[in-house]
């Protein structure tokens, strides 16, 4: 299935008042790949990324995903058919503990409110027993298990980062789109988050990485899509783009 595209954008573009974020970008991420997103500050990754994700409607453009286009889909259908992402600053509920951020995740798909999920009655939780072994296996196989009942916001940053990434692994995702899984993280951690992400891409997931840590996204991926000033610049692979001179004064010109 290496050649299959997963998820493919054509004109996406974006414009926020006189800022035009993503101009005219078009993508395309093969299944089973791992794909860097790169691009000096303010290239728009970000914003290609809510685009993805239908997180924010295009001024123009479309989005497909597993043949599909997703502009009519909400976000617990989008992440339901098996696109994911995560964030910058990783998303997690402070005040609930890690097992129960964990199981959030799962519910994401469903389209239910926190409201729905904590007060409903036992005989619906047969299934959640289920995901609850699911979570703690994630949670285990991240080295997070002795945190499963500590309050998320007692997590490092990083940690955060590995708990959203395995919260992502709860709702059997395709394609996970990660927002800068390196920053702020120490490098042991990052080590750790790049052997996770190999790991589940051997399982068959593809992912989409959005990274300034430039030794993260030439070991990981195996084609890298270069952004500047909300436009594609370049795409190939890490040896190309790291000999690509195009791309090295967009850099340098920041
Ligand atoms: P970085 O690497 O610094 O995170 P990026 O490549 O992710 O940057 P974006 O965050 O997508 O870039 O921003 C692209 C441009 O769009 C920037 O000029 C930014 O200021 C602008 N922008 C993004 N979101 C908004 C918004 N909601 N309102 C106004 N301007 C925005």
């Amino acid at each position: 299935t290496a050649n299959l595209t997963l998820l493919s954008a054509q004109g996406l573009s974006k414009s926020f008042g006189g800022i035009q974020a993503v101009n005219q970008v078009s993508l395309e991420v093969k299944a089973g790949s791992i794909t860097g997103l790169i691009g000096p500050n303010g290239a728009g990754k970000t914003t290609l990324f809510n685009l993805l994700s239908n997180f924010i409607v295009p001024d123009s453009g479309e989005v497909w995903f597993d043949g599909q286009p997703i502009q009519q889909l909400r976000a617990h259908q989008i992440s339901r058919r098996g696109l994911i992402r995560t964030f910058q600053v990783a998303r997690v509920l402070s005040r609930l503990s890690v097992l129960e951020n964990m199981l959030l995740g799962a519910q994401q798909q469903t389209g239910e409110n926190l409201f729905q999920v904590l007060l409903k009655p036992k005989r619906v939780r047969r299934e959640e027993k289920k995901q609850r072994e699911r979570a703690l296996s994630l949670l285990e196989s991240v080295g997070l298990a002795a945190k499963a009942y500590e309050y998320a916001g007692a997590l490092s940053g990083g940690q955060r980062k590995l708990l959203e990434l395995a919260r992502a692994m709860m709702t059997n995702p395709k394609l996970i789109l990660l927002d800068e899984p390196a920053a702020g993280v120490n490098p042991t951690l990052i080590n750790q988050i790049s052997d996770h992400v190999l790991r589940w891409n051997q399982e068959g997931i593809t992912f989409l990485i959005i990274e300034h840590n430039m030794d993260v996204i030439m070991s990981l991926c195996q084609t890298i899509c270069v952004l500047a000033e909300g436009t594609n610049l370049a795409h190939g692979t890490p040896q190309e783009i790291q000999g690509n001179s195009q791309v090295l004064e967009a850099y340098l010109g920041q």
